[in-house]
Formats: C-alpha cells, structure tokens, sequence
C-alpha cells in the first residue's frame, strides 16, 4: 500500500507542474463536458467520465430522530481532459451549493446526475478540488434483483451500503468500481450514539452542543460501493490480531451474545488469510452488527464488513474477510467481474474448512457437481444456470454461479497446475493488482502467465460455457 500511495502523490505532484506550465503559457484550453456514465456493460449511467477521483473528504451530521443528513464532501479529482463539465452521481437529497477550486459553480440535476459546471474550464491533468453542501432525508434503492441498498434505517439509525450503486443515496460522487480513492469521513451524532466508518478512527470529540464527532480515515484506496456510515447504539470491542492489524467490532447489544463466537476467530483470520493470500491488505480488521432483520445480506464493506444480525456461522466472517483481498483490494474493473469478488470469497471458504478439519475442497466440487447437501448445503443450488463470467444481466450479478461456479473455476484450476502453482498464482494476483482493479481477462491472461499452463479448456467451459460442465 505504501508505494502505491507514494505513485499516487508523485503523479499529483507532476499534474501540478503541468497545469502550472499550462498556466503560464497563457493559453485558453477548451474543455468539453465529461461523460455521464462509464459504460458498465450492467450499470451504464454508474460513474462519470473525465476524471478520476484521488480524495473523498465527507462531513455528514445525522440525526437518527427525524432522519435527517447535513452533508458536505470534498471532492479531490484529476482531469483526464479538458473539462467544461463534469456528472457526479447523486440520489434524491437537495443540493444546496458548489464550488469548484473555491469558485462558486453552476450545478442542475437529472435523474441521479448532478452536472457541475465550473467558472472556469479544467485543464487535461489538473487536480482540482470540489465541495459539494447537500441535505435531506436519505433513501434505500431496489436493485435489479429485488435487494434493498443505499441509506437503511436500522430502528435506533441507519447505515449506507453501497454495492452496487447505492453509494450515491448518501454522497455525490464517481461510483463506479473503477474509480478508487483514500477518505476521510467524519459523522457527527447526537451524545449516546456510535458511529461508525471504513479504516481507523482518528478522533472522537464532543462538539459541546450536545453530539460527538467521529472522524474516520482510509488511507488505502476504497471503491465507493465499499464505503460505509453506521449510526446506531453499538457495543463498540477493541483488540489487535496477532501480528498487530487493529480491530474494531461494533455490534447491536442484542446480537452480542450471538456474534461473539462467529468474531471470535476473525483475528486468526486475518492471519490465516495472510498466509494463504499474501500480507492483509489494510491497517484495520473489525466488523459492524446491525440490529436483526434490518438488511437482508452481509457486505464487505472496507476494513468492516456489515452483518445483518449476528453472523450465522464463521464462514460467513472468513468470506467477507476474504473480500478485504479479492473485491476490496483487487477490485473489479466492471460489475461484470463479480465472481472475482465472489467466486474467490467462496473458495477462500472452502479453503478454510480444508485447513481447519473439515471437507477438502475437492469434497466439496464433488458434493457439487452430485447436488450432495450433506457435504455443501448449496450444492443443490442453480450453480450451473449461467457462465460466471457473463451473467445474463443486472438481476444476476449476485445469483449462484458468480458464487459456486465461480469457485469451482479456481477449483478446476487448481486441479490442473497443482497445490504448488496454484497458491501462488493466489497469492501473486492479489499482491500484482493491490489496491488496483482487475477485469476477468486480466485474471484469465494472469492465470496462465503465472503457472505456465494452458487453461484455455478452464475458461471455456467453466467460466464462460453455457451449459453444465461435468
Ligand atoms: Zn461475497
């Protein structure tokens, strides 16, 4: 992370010289507006062309007893072109004031697009800095399969989840898997309440008028859907993992009892995982518990996954911690990529149970191709409706192909390069495309790159055939 951190801010360094150069050349660049949407072969309109978003800077106060967010985000962003325009993806809220390098700029809405117009054009190359103040009630999303995303409320609060798009129910912003930045999020509740982020928590201070502030700092690259707001009465557990990875667990005091057995071993985890995956790719490890039958699905959001309720069973903790690696650190390029995040996380679940007493994963790619639910509960799912790595549209990136399938992919080609070859194959993925983005090309071209194996048989009936391999 750190000389991916150190290339981000030389590149920042060397736009600045230019844009000075720019400047003193004198000049008139013409801008062009940016695009309103990044061509997501499943989410289209996700995301804004024109720029690339470096820092998300977000001060948002809540109050969980009307509901309402007073919301202000800096946005830090490099120009990719000259820019006359550029979107920002916003749901619902009002906005109230922008400004672009502290210059007052013209903004209108369409649909979930907040075009902003600067005073004056942006340079190809520029870094430039935007505030955005906005307020409202934020609001859940339907996704095209059914599931709720966005701003939940949870009873005593709420909390922001984001995969894919509901990211911008709660702040403006390029929401697009493909656009990854650092934040710094600070939520300020009324006095009695947690408050809960992505990363470490920097401070927290009364701010004398009755609430406490909690400022939250990412320092590793985040993809918007990841990012994460919890405002609740949580139980808030400190600890380390053996090798020092901070961890933070909030959880709803009546899913204490529960949770403690499943979080129990999540700082082993981390461990486990670094051994198998390579070095855990951020500072903090924890977890967020929402109160019971208030989501209907676990994220892994950034550094702390959202559980909705007590976790069922550990499983459910190692996959979403197995994302930190696959989907968080090596994001997609696309949301047609999602067995990257899935396929992996499920497979890393097998993994843990063939190093921890249960059955190997061999066992368990048997169990599915015989639909035996003695070994895998799921092994009598639709696992082979749909190739993994083309889902047939929006409503099935999350069906059970892109989870099983996508699994029995990595299986398959462990079967094919050995124990040897295969780990490492693991482990260089996630350490070559850290804090990066990867699309299934990139893997398919890696996979083969790194073993020295032909795994074109693999990708055509596994990952890409129609059909039931057997
Ligand atoms: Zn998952």
């Amino acid at each position: 992370m750190e000389p991916r951190a150190r290339s981000r801010l030389s590149v920042t360094a060397a736009a600045v010289l230019l844009a000075l150069t720019a400047a003193c050349t004198g000049g008139t660049v013409q801008g062009r507006p940016g695009a309103a949407g990044l061509r997501d072969p499943y989410f289209p309109k996700a995301g804004n062309g024109g720029y690339q978003v470096e820092h998300y800077a977000l001060d948002l106060d809540y109050d969980p007893a009307d509901g309402q967010l007073n919301g202000t985000a800096v946005i830090t962003a490099r120009a990719e072109q000259g820019l006359s325009s550029f979107n920002l993806d916003l749901s619902g809220l009002r906005v109230e004031d922008v400004t672009v390098q502290g210059a007052a700029a013209r903004f209108n809405r369409t649909g979930n697009e907040l075009t902003v117009r600067p005073a004056e054009d942006l340079k190809k190359g520029e870094v430039f800095r935007t505030e955005v103040d906005y307020a409202g009630k934020p609001k859940a999303l339907a996704d095209p399969d059914g599931s709720e995303e966005g701003w939940i409320t949870t009873g005593d609060g709420a909390v922001g989840v984001g995969e894919p798009v509901g990211s911008m129910t709660w702040f403006p912003g390029n929401h697009h898997p493909s656009d990854k930045a650092t934040y710094d999020i600070t939520l300020t509740v009324p006095r009695g309440y947690e408050a809960v982020s992505n990363g470490e928590l920097r401070s927290r201070s009364d701010t004398g008028d009755g609430r406490t502030e909690f400022a939250w700092h990412s320092p590793e690259p985040m993809a918007s859907y990841l990012a994460t707001a919890a405002v609740g009465k949580y139980e808030v557990t400190k600890g380390r993992t053996p090798s020092g990875v901070a961890v933070y667990n909030a959880v709803a005091p009546e899913e204490a009892a529960l949770s403690e057995g499943p979080l129990a071993r999540l700082p082993e985890m981390v461990e486990w995982g670094s051994g198998r995956f390579g070095p855990y790719p951020f500072s903090t490890a924890g977890a967020i518990v929402l109160p019971g039958g208030t989501l209907a699905y676990a994220l892994e959001t950034q550094t702390k996954p959202v559980y909705p309720g007590a976790p069922a069973d550990e499983e459910l903790v190692l996959h979403e911690l197995a994302h930190q690696w696959f989907g968080n650190s090596v994001s997609p390029k696309s949301w047609k990529d999602m067995w990257l995040n899935e396929g992996f996380a499920t497979y890393a679940e097998w993994l843990w149970a063939e190093d921890h007493g249960g059955h190997t994963a061999q066992a368990r790619f048997e169990a599915f191709l015989a639909g035996d639910t003695e070994v895998d509960a799921e092994a009598d799912s639709d696992w082979a409706a749909f190739p993994p790595a083309a889902p047939p549209g929006p409503e099935h990136i999350s069906g059970s192909p892109v989870y099983q399938r996508g699994a029995m992919v990595l299986h398959r080609i462990r079967q094919e390069v050995g124990d040897e070859k295969f780990f490492a194959l693991l482990r260089g993925w996630a350490a070559d495309h850290r804090h990066g983005n990867a699309s299934t090309a990139d893997f398919t071209a890696y996979a083969e790159r790194k073993t020295g194996h032909d795994l074109k048989k693999v990708w055509d009936v596994w990952l890409y055939g129609e059909g039931r391999p057997r």
